[in-house]
C-alpha cells in the first residue's frame, strides 16, 4: 500500500509539473533497481545508469537476477565510475555477448556525442565531478523529450550541479543532498530522488514533498511529456 501511495504521489507530481496538455500521453518510465542503478525507457531507447553492478557490493542493495534476464537487446549502459556498487565488468561482458548494446563510462565519455546524434530527442552530457576514491567520476545531465534528469552518482560536489537550471528530476546520493542542505546551496530541480541508500537505512522526517527517498527497489517513476 505504501508503494502504491508513493507511486500515485509521484505520478500526480509529475503531471502537475509537466504542463500536461492535449498531446499524446507519452512518458519516460524510470525504474529504480538499487544503489544508483536505474532503468529508463521512452518505449524506444532502453537506457541503464550504473547498472549492472555487483549485487550486494559494499553492503549496498542486492537485486534479483531476473533483472539481468529482462535486459533488452541493444540497450545503452552509462556509468558514473567503475566501483563495484555501480559497475560489473563481468556481468557487462556477458550481457554484451548476448544482447549487444553500447557501454559508456568514465573512459569514453567523448563518444557520447555519437549516441546523442543517433537517438531522437535525447542528449546526455557528461559532467566531470569529484569522488574521493577515484580520479575519474562523471555525473550526467540527460535531456530527453525536453525533460531534464540529473544523475549524481557518488560525487559530493555541488559546484557543477548548482549551476544547472530547470532540472525536472535530480537523482542525488544522500551525502550530496546533505551537503546542499548544510551549505544552503539551492538546486534548481522540481523533484529530488535520493538514491544510493543502504538496504536498512533510516530516513528522517520533515523533508519537503518534492524530496523522495528511493528505499523501495523496483519502484517506478513516470515523467509524462508532450510531443
Ligand atoms: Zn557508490
Amino acid at each position: 500500500m505504501k508503494n502504491i501511495k508513493k507511486y500515485i504521489f509521484l505520478i500526480i507530481s509529475f503531471i502537475i509539473i509537466s504542463n500536461f496538455g492535449f498531446g499524446q500521453n507519452n512518458e519516460i518510465k524510470i525504474k529504480f533497481i538499487g544503489n544508483c542503478g536505474l532503468y529508463m525507457t521512452d518505449g524506444d531507447l532502453n537506457l541503464y545508469l550504473d547498472f549492472p553492478y555487483k549485487s550486494g557490493a559494499h553492503n549496498y542493495m542486492e537485486y534479483d537476477s531476473s533483472e539481468l534476464d529482462s535486459i533488452s537487446n541493444n540497450s545503452v549502459f552509462i556509468f558514473t565510475h567503475r566501483h563495484s556498487d555501480h559497475y560489473s565488468k563481468k556481468i557487462l561482458r556477458k550481457i554484451k555477448k548476448e544482447h549487444e548494446g553500447k557501454v559508456f563510462g568514465n573512459w569514453n565519455t567523448t563518444e557520447l556525442n555519437e549516441l546523442n546524434n543517433s537517438v531522437n530527442d535525447f542528449t546526455v552530457k557528461a559532467i566531470k565531478t569529484s569522488h574521493k576514491f577515484t580520479f575519474k567520476h562523471f555525473s550526467y545531465l540527460i535531456t530527453w523529450h525536453n525533460k531534464k534528469i540529473y544523475i549524481s552518482g557518488d560525487t559530493g560536489s555541488l559546484e557543477e550541479l548548482s549551476k544547472l537550471k530547470g532540472i525536472d528530476l535530480a537523482f542525488m546520493n544522500p551525502w550530496l543532498f546533505m551537503n546542499a542542505e548544510k551549505e544552503k546551496v539551492t538546486i534548481d530541480a522540481k523533484m529530488f530522488g535520493i538514491y544510493h541508500l543502504y538496504p536498512d537505512q533510516k530516513i528522517g522526517e520533515g523533508f519537503p514533498d518534492n524530496v523522495h527517498f528511493l528505499t523501495e527497489q523496483n519502484e517506478i517513476i513516470l515523467i509524462p511529456y508532450n510531443n
